[in-house]
């Protein structure tokens, strides 16, 4: 890390300390949480996570974040979802289960590790005052996150590029 701070990301397990954060957010409020991180994914769900606490939090200055595993009734279609509003300790949910039936034990860790740096981008936004029901960043959050995956650097160009783009339009 290059600016000296400790930063972390941390496995929701029910009643995880976050003081520090301008919300309360509990995941059982919209989300039937999974506690299953000690099963078949869960040694590959940890080792995706201290990548991503040590690689992937500097690049985006964040401090603190909070992963939560879903169950994928409740994922319409996503595997990865990031909580609005909750950019001063981001709250990161991932359908866990379901990646791993999607995937091979190879797989499973990057997409893992690209739904996680994909939803951080989104925190990302969200903390820098972007309002996405305005503008579409998907593709954008998307591409940030694949390029993590293929060089194992955070590149925020594609999102500085899209705000450029968009302050043009204006
Ligand atoms: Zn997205």
């Amino acid at each position: 890390m290059a600016d000296g701070l400790r930063h972390r990301l941390r496995l929701w397990d029910g009643a995880l300390d976050i003081s520090g954060a301008d919300h309360d957010y509990d995941p059982e409020w919209d989300y039937e949480v999974s506690y299953d991180a000690d099963g078949a994914f869960g040694d590959e769900v940890r080792a995706a996570m201290e990548e991503v606490e040590r690689d992937v939090l500097p690049a985006f200055g964040v401090r603190d974040a909070v992963v939560f595993l879903f169950e994928d009734e409740n994922s319409e279609d996503r595997v990865g979802v990031y909580v609005n509003g909750t950019s001063s300790y981001p709250f990161i949910g991932v359908s866990a289960a379901r990646l791993w039936r999607e995937t091979d034990a190879r797989g499973f860790r990057e997409e893992m590790l690209t739904t996680v740096v994909h939803e951080l981008g989104h925190a990302y936004l969200d903390r820098n005052g972007v309002d996405e029901a305005e503008l579409d960043f998907e593709e954008v959050v998307e591409a940030v996150a694949r390029g993590y995956a293929a060089t194992g650097q955070v590149d925020l160009g594609p999102i500085a590029a899209r705000l450029g783009q968009a302050s043009f339009r204006k």
